[in-house]
């Protein structure tokens, strides 16, 4: 299929693209257009107006600032796989990033982007939401910071309001003695994930996040519980994310997923602190 008619605008800077969001009522962000085309060739969606930011210089930048790593909305995945430091910075980015589907699609798929969207499979909002990031948003009116908790609200659905661009996000950077683990499982190489889990372990104890379950990205905060105790905890987790059966997996197998997959994810976040 292909899309309904749109109007195209190819955005200088920022201000030119909030104007934009502000005064078109059905215009909508195209960063890099690999969720969004999909969307709009089967007409699930019908804006009248794309504003590309994808050639906004002031939105491609990384920086280190305040602790966090703040990544703008037109860099791409792949731009942030590849930063040097990054094993350093944030190791658990670092193995996630690899996990998104395929090279070509990391080369124009920006960060923001997977964000923005919101797809309860995928792994940047689910590490976001275990690093306790944070979304910058920004309208022609205001700025305004949410957490990762605060902003995903359910499937495909987040805290922006419509006139607002994420304008980027924060990962706090990592911290002496912190540890981390990430597990994944999916039909093949490269699809979403079926079940997710990035974990999260320092001396005070272990924050957990599961993605593909729910119909967002969950995090749960334990003490550095052990053995039987932690089995019980795993098990609470996966009954509580309300797990569905649907043609890729029963809810069943998906509660095995979340024990078996966080128990690895939590042991490799321990071994690595
Ligand atoms: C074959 C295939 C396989 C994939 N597999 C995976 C996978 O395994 N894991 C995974 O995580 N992802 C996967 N993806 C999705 C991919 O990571 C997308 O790039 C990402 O979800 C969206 O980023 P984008 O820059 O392409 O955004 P776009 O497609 O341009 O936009 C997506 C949505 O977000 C909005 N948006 C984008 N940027 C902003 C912004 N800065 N402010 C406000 N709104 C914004 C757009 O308006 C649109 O509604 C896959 C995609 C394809 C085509």
């Amino acid at each position: 299929m292909k899309p309904a008619a749109f109007d195209y605008i190819r955005a200088d800077n920022t201000e030119q693209a909030c104007e934009l969001l502000a005064r078109v009522e059905d215009a909508r962000i195209l960063a890099g257009g690999q969720s969004l085309m999909a969307v709009l060739n089967m007409r699930l969606a019908q804006p009248g107006l794309l504003v590309d930011i994808s050639r906004v210089a002031s939105l491609s930048q990384i920086s280190v600032t305040q602790g966090h790593l703040q990544v703008g909305a037109a860099v791409t995945q792949a731009a942030l796989e590849w930063r040097p430091d990054l094993a350093q910075e944030l190791p658990l980015l670092k193995q996630a990033l690899p996990w998104i589907s395929h090279f070509q699609i990391r080369n124009r798929g920006t960060v923001c982007g997977s964000i923005a969207h919101a797809d309860p499979s995928a792994e940047l909002p689910l590490c976001l939401l275990a690093l306790k990031g944070r979304v910058l948003l920004r309208s022609a009116k205001a700025r305004r910071e949410l957490a990762a908790e605060d902003f995903f609200t359910g499937m495909l659905t987040t805290a922006r309001a419509a006139d607002e661009l994420v304008e980027a996000v924060r990962f706090p950077l990592v911290r002496p003695g912190q540890g981390f683990g990430f597990r994944e499982f999916s039909r093949r190489h490269g699809d979403f994930a079926i079940c997710a889990v990035a974990a999260v372990a320092d001396a005070a104890g272990l924050r957990v996040a599961v993605g593909g379950v729910a119909d967002r990205p969950i995090a749960r905060e334990w003490p550095l519980l052990e053995g039987s105790a932690l089995d019980d905890a795993l098990n609470e987790l996966a009954w509580g994310l309300d797990a569905r059966d649907d043609a890729h997996m029963s809810a069943a197998a998906r509660r095995h997923l979340v024990r078996r997959l966080g128990r690895q994810a939590i042991e490799e976040a321990r071994n690595s602190r």
